[in-house]
């Protein structure tokens, strides 16, 4: 299975991509953990990043597109691949098809997961991750069993520094001017499916099996 999973910000991509990796069991691709794995690595690229992540601005083309070019030319990559926050402009869409295209790989499908904006900045504000193993928790929705520390692996639970409220509108702002477009291209292809990302966690992943099937 090749698929692109895509929604505005805190929407439940990285969510429902564990789900969707471990039935499909295809590698998880999320350009924005590999920023922050960057980060945490302090390299020229992690550095470079965290400029635009900080404020809630996607990092330059160039450098996204390589990476995930890179990624993909990876051998766990040949059987099948979710693509997580990549493509989030027509330009890296593009760059995407011209790659794919080269490489002779045909996407399965392009996921949306629909969710309203006023629930999201709630969810963004809310949202917890190990920095440790990068499980993602939320306050209200799917709290730990023991508050602030992971459920798998013991450690210590934090607020991404993109999280803040101030910094969620402006990532849902960048989403409408510069993602949204891409339900439209994708659609064109015949390749978009929608599901209603609103709904409990499971009722959501139920929906995902049943529109990729
Ligand atoms: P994204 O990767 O799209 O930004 P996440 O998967 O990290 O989103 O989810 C954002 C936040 O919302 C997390 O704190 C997560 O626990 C929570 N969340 C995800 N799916 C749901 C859901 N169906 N209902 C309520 N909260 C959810
Ligand atoms: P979310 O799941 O909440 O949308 P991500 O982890 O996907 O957050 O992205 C966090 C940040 O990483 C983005 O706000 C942006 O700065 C950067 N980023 C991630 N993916 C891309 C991309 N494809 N192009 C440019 N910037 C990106
Ligand atoms: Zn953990």
């Amino acid at each position: 299975m090749k698929l692109l999973i895509t929604g505005r910000p805190g929407a439940g991509k990285g969510t429902q991509a564990v789900n969707i990796r471990e039935y499909y069991n295809i590698p998880h691709i999320s350009t924005g953990d590999m920023f922050r794995a960057a980060m945490k690595a302090g390299t020229k690229m992690g550095l470079l990043a965290k400029e635009y992540m900080e404020k809630g601005q996607l990092v330059p083309d160039e450098v996204t597109i390589g990476i995930v070019k890179d990624r993909l030319l990876e051998d766990d990559c040949k059987e099948g691949f979710l693509l997580d926050g990549f493509p989030r402009n027509i330009k890296q869409a593009e760059a995407l098809d011209e790659f794919l295209k080269e490489n002779n790989v045909n996407l399965d499908a392009v996921l949306d997961v629909n969710v309203a904006q006023e629930v999201l900045v709630r969810r963004m504000v809310g949202r917890r991750v190990c920095k440790n193993c990068g499980a993602t928790y939320h306050v209200e929705f799917n709290k730990p069993k023991v508050d602030g520390i992971c459920d798998n692996c013991g450690n210590a639970l934090i607020q991404r520094p993109d999280d803040t409220e101030a910094t969620a509108v402006n990532r849902l702002a960048v989403y409408d001017e510069q993602t949204a477009p891409l339900l439209d291209y994708y659609k064109k292809q015949g390749i978009l499916v929608t599901v209603d990302g609103d709904q409990d966690f499971d009722k959501v992943f139920e929906d995902i099996k049943a529109v990729l099937k």
